[in-house]
């Protein structure tokens, strides 16, 4: 069972998620003690310990995008945080895990205009309740004080979970064209925020559409990368 079974439990059994969201953060410590998903050590969602020992991600130059960015390899802590936010309702995880991405942008020295989520599809926001990658960006503005566009990109068609599809190039087809800005971006430096990145062609797609609306020049940046 994964470590932060307390989100689940609190939000699938309780019904307590929204409402501890609306509370805030220190009421929802008082209720449900945070524990780090790496090692289940109390006091932190995320805790040092596992952020220092967390594998670290390599950048990946890519086409669209000036390089992919990400703290961590999708194991361990990482794993289990990312899991944590994405199908555990856990969205206090977001914080963290918009530090540590936020900090991993400032060291690579990239300062952008506007950072933009990766879209949830209509039908998966309507089951999941929440965009992850929306609440990462939202983190993630408010510690470099960069403006978060939430609307900036639109998914364009629904083409079912990426795991579904067996190769590279099948998930690449998939979602090439899958994304169109909403607004205008010329002459802006963008950051595209996800939880995670495999192969980029999610980001790939996303850097795409930001570049036809003007976009001068966009990074990727995750917490995790799965290789
Ligand atoms: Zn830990």
């Amino acid at each position: 069972m994964s470590r932060c079974y307390d989100g689940l439990a609190m939000n699938s059994v309780m019904g307590l998620g929204r409402l501890a969201s609306r509370m805030g953060h220190s009421a929802l410590d008082m209720l449900f003690p945070p524990k780090c998903a790496g090692c289940g050590k109390e006091g932190s969602y995320l805790c040092d310990v596992c952020i220092a020992e967390s594998p670290k991600a390599p950048d990946t130059a890519a086409e669209g995008l000036k390089s992919i960015i990400a703290p961590f390899q999708m194991v361990g802590a990482a794993r289990e945080v990312v899991h944590c936010l994405k199908y555990n309702g856990l969205r206090v995880m977001a914080e963290p895990m918009g530090v540590a991405m936020a900090q991993h942008l400032k060291r690579h020295q990239v300062s952008p205009d506007i950072i933009v989520p990766v879209p949830l599809h209509r039908k998966r926001l309507r089951e999941r309740g929440y965009n992850q990658a929306g609440l990462l960006a939202r983190e993630v503005g408010k510690w470099l004080e960069v403006p978060v566009y939430h609307k900036g990109l639109v998914r364009t068609d629904y083409l079912g979970p990426q795991a579904r599809t067996a190769t590279r190039e099948e998930r690449q087809a998939n979602v090439e064209g899958a994304f169109v800005a909403a607004r205008d971006f010329s002459d802006l430096s963008v950051v595209v925020v996800d939880d995670v990145t495999t192969t980029g062609s999610t980001l790939e797609a996303c850097a795409t559409a930001l570049r036809d609306a003007g976009a001068s020049s966009v990074w990727g940046l995750t917490f995790a990368r799965d290789v």
